[in-house]
């Protein structure tokens, strides 16, 4: 037996029910569109959500986000379109009837209530046995490290604990689909990179559905099973983590998420596999695989990240993807080294390279002449 498909038995067999065609949805967005007066916030959005996703939306200020969210938890009316959630139509079922939680960004603790009493409200309010609400608060604060605070006001919280306390509240009524609109955004780094990892923990722990809004993306990228993209009321794109960064579908999502280097240029000949593309920036022509149809003298884009692009001083021994170019700025930042390189037409590009050596020897460095390169499968042609 070869070591590869024993290495394929023991490896767990994680349900990934968005790349199964014939999985049902649990959440679909069916053509939404929402109007302020004249002002499209959504624009005929139309996005599955699949049971235990941490489904992540992206985008920047303004591009609807919070509407899309609010129009699922039902404290805002559709324009247009339809929501169903578990199959049912949410149209006329009011916000305390969905099976859903929302946590806002300003978490909205009751702050005369101690941290117990806070997670216990909602349980209360349905009337669960004084018991039962005891058990289920320590087991929650427990979940979420909080349970030897339990009797602290919000006050005398920082704010890490105080969004734990939140998440506590939302978690504890057990919904099917939770829903959060940029929950780590009052947190400092260290802390939201510690509170991302957590919030993973628990999705897993407690198979709930959850929906996050945030205007991050490297949260997102970390957060996420799959991201969607939004930009100016509509979806940019949908795609797990790895997928958006490596393989954008248009310009926009190229140069929202991540670094990267755009050459235009137009399509010179397109064949089966692959295609060569005429770019004012550079030297040699752009010969790239295929992915999307395109024909002769098309306008296209060229998108490639610095971390796949090579430097050189001498001349590469390849007829394309090549173009000669100057340092114009240099930083060392640790673990990698960020490279400008200025083209003859004027265009910079960004390269980075990793330092995976103490001692990097001769390094390239201001004012050099280098060479700029890449492999063919490292970039992606863009139509749109
Ligand atoms: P995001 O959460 O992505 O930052 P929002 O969904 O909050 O964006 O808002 C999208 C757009 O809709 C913004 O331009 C915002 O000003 C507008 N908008 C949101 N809510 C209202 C409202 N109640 N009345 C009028 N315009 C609104
Ligand atoms: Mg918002």
């Amino acid at each position: 037996m070869s070591i590869s498909s024993e290495t394929e038995k023991t490896k767990p067999q994680i349900t990934q029910s968005w790349r199964d065609t014939k999985a049902k949805p649990f959440v679909q967005i069916e053509q939404i569109t929402k109007k302020f007066g004249e002002f499209t916030a959504v624009d005929s959005v139309s996005l599955d959500i699949y049971k235990n996703e941490l489904f992540c939306l992206l985008g920047g200020s303004g591009s609807g986000k919070s509407t899309l969210l609010r129009m699922l938890a039902g404290f805002e009316k559709p324009t247009s379109g339809r929501i169903l959630i578990d199959g049912v139509d949410m149209a006329n079922i009011e916000p305390w009837e969905r099976p859903v939680n929302m946590m806002f960004q300003s978490y909205a603790l009751f702050p005369h209530l101690s941290v117990e009493a806070n997670v216990a409200f909602g349980l209360r309010r349905e009337g669960v046995k004084s018991q039962e609400v005891t058990q289920r608060v320590q087991k929650m604060l427990d979940m979420v490290q909080l349970g030897h605070l339990a009797k602290r006001k919000p006050h005398m919280l920082s704010g890490g604990q105080r969004q734990r306390v939140a998440l506590a509240r939302a978690l504890i009524k057990r919904p099917k689909l939770l829903l959060l609109d940029e929950p780590l955004g009052a947190l400092d780094k260290k802390l939201r990179e510690e509170t991302q990892f957590e919030l993973i923990n628990l999705q897993d722990e407690l198979g709930i559905t959850f929906v996050v809004v945030t205007h991050d993306q490297e949260e997102a990228m970390t957060l996420a099973t799959r991201i969607g993209v939004m930009d100016q009321g509509n979806i940019a794109q949908i795609a797990e983590p790895h997928e958006m960064y490596e393989y954008p579908a248009n310009r926009f999502v190229a140069q929202f998420i991540g670094n990267v280097n755009l050459f235009e240029g137009s399509v010179i000949t397109s064949e089966k596999d692959s295609v060569t593309i005429h770019s004012p920036d550079m030297d040699q022509l752009i010969k790239a695989n295929h992915g999307i149809s395109c024909v002769p003298n098309q306008s296209v884009s060229v998108a490639i990240r610095p971390e796949k692009m090579r430097i050189s001083r001498e001349r590469p021994d390849a007829e394309f993807n090549s173009t000669p170019g100057i340092i114009t700025d240099y930083a060392y930042m640790g673990s990698q080294s960020v490279f400008k390189v200025r083209l003859a037409s004027g265009k910079e590009v960004r390269v980075t390279l990793p330092n995976n050596a103490r001692d990097m020897g001769d390094r390239l460095t201001w004012d050099e002449s280098v060479y700029l390169s890449w492999d063919m499968p490292s970039s992606v042609v863009l139509t749109s």
